[in-house]
This record gives structure tokens, sequence and C-alpha cells, in this order.
């Protein structure tokens, strides 16, 4: 008998437990449907509400940034370019052919006098060949200008204005100063001894020398026979009156 009583009240408990189970998932069920009813209801107003906040919010950034960004920008751009264009057109357009013999490094070395050479290609077919009188002449004597004005007129940068490069040799500036490299700036212009620099060489001279002398005080620009008279005799044919 006791075990049937325990087997009674062991059912009636469970039966309790699910129908217990099912009366709470039914008010579950009802109360998730009416909290998904009043939070899409409250999502909703929130969306209305923030979207009208948003666009009001992105049209009133809008119109402020129209007024502080675009306007004052358009100025500077247009101001800057003038500066950067005018700028330009005081430099001659020069192109970069670093050598890496020639020279030494310097960080502060005050320059005030420029050097005028001649260079021809001594070794090659073409007496105007830049290459070969870049790599052929003056990297085994470990020489260099630091610029050099092609046959052509262009003009190329072998020594950055900074350094000392080795152009000038055993030399003297009128005022009486020895080791001309040190405060010096060497231009070699490609001719023969038998041709006359052309017209674009002088061009291109004119303008170097120009953006050289807005860059530093300059107080002589001589030809290599300047500063060393008896052992050279460049730059050769060389007419200083078209470049002052
Ligand atoms: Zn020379």
């Amino acid at each position: 008998m006791v075990n049937n009583l325990n087997k009674i009240a062991g059912i009636i408990l469970i039966t309790l437990f699910l129908s217990g189970c099912g009366f709470l998932s039914n008010q579950n069920n009802t109360e998730i449907i009416k909290i998904q009813d009043s939070t899409e209801e409250v999502q909703e107003e929130d969306r209305i509400e923030i979207e009208t906040q948003d666009d009001k919010k992105v049209e009133i950034i809008n119109e402020e940034k129209e007024e502080d960004e675009i306007i004052p920008p358009s100025v500077e751009k247009v101001e800057k370019p003038k500066e950067e264009i005018a700028k330009n057109t005081n430099e001659p357009k020069i192109t970069n052919k670093l050598a890496d013999w020639g020279f030494s490094k310097s960080d502060n070395r005050k320059i005030d006098t420029i050097i005028i050479h001649s260079s021809y290609n001594a070794v090659g077919k073409d007496v105007h060949d830049l290459d070969d009188i870049i790599y052929k002449e003056y990297k085994p004597y470990g020489v260099s200008p630091h610029y050099i004005i092609s046959w052509e007129g262009k003009i190329y940068r072998l020594v950055e204005d900074k350094n000392v490069a080795y152009h000038a040799g055993e030399s003297k500036v009128p005022d009486g100063r020895t080791g001309v490299n040190n405060f010096s700036i060497g231009i070699e212009i490609v001719n023969t001894k038998s041709e006359k620099p052309n017209s674009a060489q002088y061009g291109a001279l004119r303008n170097l020398l120009a953006y050289l002398k807005s860059e530093y005080k300059i107080k002589y620009v001589l030809g290599h026979s300047d500063i060393a008279p008896g052992r050279k005799d460049d730059p050769w044919n060389f007419d200083f009156g078209k470049v002052r």
C-alpha cells in the first residue's frame, strides 16, 4: 500500500508540474507577444524621432561644413599653387644624376663663387656623349662638377650644392682665397675646344646662374682659367657677356 500511495503521489506531482509548465508557457507566450508589440511600437516611434533628428542634424552639419570648410580651404588652395608656380618659374629644370665619387660631404659650407668649365667626350665617337664624359672621364679620376649642361641644353646635377665637389683643383680667387672647391659651385658646359657653347646651353646656364644667385650671395662667377691660370684653359670659346 505504501508503494502504491507513493506512486499515486508521484503521478499527481508530475501532472501538476507538467500542467504548471503548460500554464507558465502559455503565460510566457502572451507576455512575449505583448512585449514584441510594445517594443515594435516603441521602436517605430523612436525610429521616426531618430530619423527626423538625424536628418535635421545632418542638414545642419552639412550647412556648417559648407560654410566653414569649403570656403576657407578654397582660398588657401588658390593661394598655395600660385606661390609654388611662382617659385617653379625661377628654378630651372634640373635632372638629378648624382655621383657617388668626386665630392666630400658638408652641411654648413658658405657658397659665394661659381666656376664655369668645359668638357667633351674624348674616349668615344660622340664628343657630346654625357654618360661617357661622366662615367669614363670624371669617375676614373674621382672628379665631378655640381652641374653639367649637355649639348642639348639640359641641366644635370651630379653633386648637391651643400657638398664640396672636386672640380677646381689647385686654385685661387682674386681676393686671395685658395682651395676654391670649398666655397664654390662647379658647372661644366659640354663643348669641344673647336666649338662654341650653343644658345640652348647659354639659356640653361643663365637660368641656373639666376637660380644659384637667388639661393646664395654670389661674389664671383669665374672661368676655370681665371682661378688656375697657366694650368687650365677652359671654359673654351665661352662668352661671359651672354650670362652677365
Ligand atoms: Zn675645368
